[in-house]
């Protein structure tokens, strides 16, 4: 038994698959010169120099933080670093290629060998790492009608290449792969993530066999997937597409194709005899890389926490429910958030703050954000302001239903909750007994339909009371222990 997973294809055939993921480093400067990596509001063709041009006569120099990046998301992913690396020429005739080479890495990459535990639906399963290595990314091309434009600034940026085994048996497993790659780059702050603007890409190789079989069928190549979704769409599609040609006695042709996500479809794009031959060779401008044991150990001693890490620091130390700690997990920013929030709150019982902040005020965190389609790191809110609101929940000088209103309006504002509160004329609410029962009281008097209901064993007639209690109250007046007072001079009358 492989997978729980489901399968798009029945139950006959296995499918295959193999990911291809490469990430942009958030490097300062650019792979081989020092041009600024900071081009992404720029103007075209701004952030350039002879280097990363493939100007004559120029020599590339490595970029170390390229390397540390790398290193430490090739120890994240449980690969080998060998001492000695390379660099080699990977030749192609393309546009977007300003030297007609690309600097990669091909037969001693700079780690190799390493794997990601995958949570599929409760069951953990082990994807092999074939490599993690270092290359430089080609520039931008624009194609209209007729002619394209080229914009260089991206050309010769840091890229990272993570090669995975073909051990994923199914598209979800390739999707939930992806997102705990994510996950882990923005973790280690080698990478923004961000597939929607090719930050994050993913090519993917799939085949199908007859179950059983021990041979692994045709593959083929899945380009242009720029989000999680579309790579589980391409995969499904694609499978189904191959085992119908299979059932209906045709063979696969090894070929590279590309997904049209409008259309929801792959479409070939190039097939094995138009295949570059990319004659590698090593890279004559730079000298091997030597990777000294020191390095390699300093840098796995500093690697921050990492989701695991984190998620099981949440469920230990603040007693989180799995869900919560898994949101919290999930959006790196949110967890810091949360944590800065406990951090900065003044009661003496961190656990129960803890749980209360990620049982109670998350999701509406959460909605309030989708709400205002903005992120946790761009929100006005600091982590401070949250904390007072908390902290006059707890002194009780505002009901629940009044923390809300309050929340929403420091995220518009950014004002602290106990100005809000005292601009608002917003009244602690009424704890005091004998206002609440007279109160209550009052509505009873002049309601007595209701309170007749109420004996007659309707009890919704209770809720609509309380509602009326809470109406003339204004919202000041805890709900459960209103409820209890009404029941109270019901049972008494
Ligand atoms: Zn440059």
């Amino acid at each position: 038994m492989t997978t729980t997973s489901a399968t798009p294809v029945g139950t006959d055939y296995e499918i295959v698959i193999g990911l291809e993921v490469h990430s942009q480093l958030l490097t300062k400067s650019k792979m081989f010169c020092s041009c600024s990596t900071g081009y992404a509001n720029e103007a075209p063709n701004t952030h350039v120099c002879p280097v990363c041009m493939g100007m004559p006569g120029v020599l590339p120099v490595i970029n170390q933080e390229a390397v540390t990046y790398t290193i430490m998301t090739a120890l994240a992913l449980n690969c080998a670093i060998p001492a000695y690396s390379k660099f080699d020429r990977k030749n192609y005739p393309y546009p977007d290629l300003m030297k007609g080479y690309q600097i990669s890495q091909y037969d001693v990459p700079l780690s190799h060998d390493g794997y990601v535990m995958l949570d599929v639906q409760g069951q953990m399963r082990r994807i092999g790492i074939t490599r993690v290595h270092l290359e430089e990314d080609t520039a931008r091309l624009t194609h209209r009608d007729g002619y394209s434009l080229i914009d260089i600034n991206r050309a010769g940026t840091a890229l990272m290449e993570i090669v995975s085994e073909p051990d994923m048996r199914s598209p979800e497993e390739a999707r939930l792969y992806m997102q705990q790659l994510r996950e882990l780059l923005v973790y280690l702050g080698v990478s923004s993530g961000r597939m929607e603007e090719g930050s994050l890409r993913c090519d993917a190789n799939i085949s199908v066999r007859p179950r059983g079989q021990q041979q692994l069928g045709t593959k083929v190549e899945i380009k242009n997937m720029n989000s999680f979704r579309s790579v589980e769409r391409a995969l499904e599609y694609e499978a189904v597409r191959q085992v119908e040609v299979l059932r209906a006695g045709g063979t696969i042709q090894q070929e590279t194709r590309g997904w049209l996500e409008t259309r929801g479809v792959t479409v070939s794009q190039r097939s094995k005899e138009q295949a570059h031959d990319y004659r590698y060779f090593p890279e004559p401008d730079l000298p091997p890389l030597l990777i000294r044991q020191e390095l390699v150990d300093d840098i796995r001693a500093h690697l921050p926490e990492l989701p695991d890490a984190r998620r099981a620091r949440y469920k230990a130390d603040y007693g989180l429910i799995v869900q919560d700690a898994n949101i919290l997990t999930e959006d790196k920013a949110l967890g810091d958030y949360f944590e800065r929030v406990v951090t900065a709150s003044q009661t003496r019982d961190r656990q129960a703050r803890a749980r209360k902040v990620a049982g109670n005020w998350l999701p509406e965190v959460v909605r309030i954000l989708k709400e205002q389609a903005t992120s946790i790191q761009d929100c006005v809110l600091t982590p401070a302001a949250f904390a007072n609101l908390l902290d006059l929940l707890d002194q009780e000088r505002i009901t629940g239903t009044q923390a809300k209103e309050v929340l929403e309006e420091a995220f518009r504002s950014g004002e602290m909750p106990e100005a809000i509160v005292v601009r608002k004329g917003m009244k602690p609410p009424i704890s005091d007994q004998g206002t609440l029962e007279r109160i209550v009281a009052e509505v009873i008097a002049s309601n007595p339909k209701v309170a007749e209901d109420y004996r007659g064993g309707k009890t919704n007639a209770l809720q609509w009371l309380v509602g009326q209690v809470m109406k003339k109250t204004r919202g000041q007046a805890k709900a459960d222990i209103v409820q209890a007072v009404v029941r109270k001079k019901l049972d008494e009358a």
